[in-house]
């Protein structure tokens, strides 16, 4: 930030907030003002892009035009329409601090970052963001974006991960944010970031004058633009196999069970399963699995479907297995929240995670 003085500072602010207002994209949440939108937004956008998140957004929005719709409705509901997106203790956030907002703020998101800070799932990220965006306080943000901005700005090679370093970039965000226009100077430099500064090729290697910051980019003038920010070395994720059972009754229903509060994915409903141990086939740990969590012995009898998703940290290769009960037993719920017995035409109406949409299909077109 040294080679910026005050006067370069204001044509940095000039320059990026003008081009801001002419390549900006169409978001649905850009059109409103209403605080309780830019907030849905800022949660959907944590570890969602923005073209994934705007028909969530939008259906959203149809289903929870206010919080006090949103503190109103099950949290089932509110699943139901995140289903797909991940991440899921955002929604479970979300809902409960629409809850909070409702019965402690009258409705009314506090206004202060420090006081947005208070709420379940809100970061000093999306507080910063939504007192700036939504209220137009002094506060500024520091994203991914932001980073690669700041970091090629200063040709700054430091490890933006490295504690002391991201204090100075949340400085350095602090310093450059326009005092009169703070959310769209916000928005502005996550635009960039998004749109001309991208990770592999920066605009302004093809040409300087697509990027507004060009003349005053220490990174560009070093020709390092491209080699910021310094990038961890990547460790390989975790492999998991994961065995599950569609266990049906001689009704026809399928047992499904709700994963229990805390852990990943919490909430949501899914077949009965987990981990294969070291040695163990996948429809043996569908057997095992199905017996600890809810008491149930099951007999295989052909597999359904083989999925591989990616998780934030690690991978799974999810096998489903259609089963049928040998022990008389009744399901109870050991080793998960809740247990249910379910026809085959209404499972669409709970909310699965993603890795389990094969299998649903599966049993779609069974019927
Ligand atoms: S000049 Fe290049 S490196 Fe610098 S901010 Fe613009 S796009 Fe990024």
């Amino acid at each position: 930030m040294d080679h910026l003085d005050n006067n370069a500072i204001r044509q940095l602010r000039r320059r990026l907030l003008k081009w801001y207002d002419t390549h900006q994209r169409q978001m649905p949440w850009r059109d409103s003002r209403d605080p309780y939108a830019i907030w849905v937004s800022e949660i959907m956008l944590q570890q969602t892009r923005v073209a994934a998140a705007t028909d969530y957004f939008n259906r959203w929005m149809a289903a929870f035009p206010a919080v006090e719709t949103l503190a109103a409705a099950p949290l089932d509901d509110a699943l139901k329409l995140w289903e797909g997106l991940g991440y899921y203790s955002r929604c479970r956030n979300l809902h409960n601090a629409a809850k909070l907002v409702v019965s402690e703020f009258d409705g009314a998101l506090p206004t202060t970052a420090s006081s947005l800070l208070a709420l379940p799932g809100i970061g000093r990220y999306t507080a910063a963001a939504i007192a700036s965006i939504a209220f137009n306080r002094r506060e500024a943000v520091l994203d991914g974006n932001v980073i690669r901005v700041l970091t090629r700005l200063c040709n700054d090679d430091r490890d933006p991960r490295a504690s002391a370093v991201n204090n100075e970039l949340w400085a350095r965000a602090e310093r450059l944010l326009s005092p009169t226009r703070p959310g769209d100077f916000n928005q502005a430099m996550m635009e960039l970031g998004a749109m001309v500064c991208t990770p592999k090729s920066p605009r302004c290697v093809d040409d300087p004058k697509l990027c507004p910051l060009s003349k005053l980019c220490a990174g560009f003038a070093a020709g390092t633009a491209e080699t910021l920010p310094k990038k961890a070395p990547k460790k390989k994720p975790p492999h998991y196999t994961i065995g599950a059972a569609v266990v049906m009754d001689s009704r026809g229903r399928v047992l499904i069970a709700r994963r229990k509060e805390g852990g990943m994915l919490a909430g949501l409903w899914e077949f009965p399963g987990g981990k294969a141990e070291s040695g163990e086939s996948p429809a043996d740990a569908a057997a095992r699995e199905t017996a600890e969590e809810v008491g149930l012995d099951i007999e295989i009898i052909e597999p359904i479907a083989t999925v591989e998703h990616a998780f934030s940290h690690f991978r799974i290769t999810l096998h489903t297995f259609l089963a049928r009960k040998t022990s008389r037993r009744r399901a109870k719920a050991i080793d998960v929240a809740e247990v249910r017995w379910v026809p085959p035409a209404d499972l669409a109406s709970f909310a699965f995670p993603k890795a389990n949409h094969a299998t649903l299909r599966w049993i779609a077109d069974q019927q």
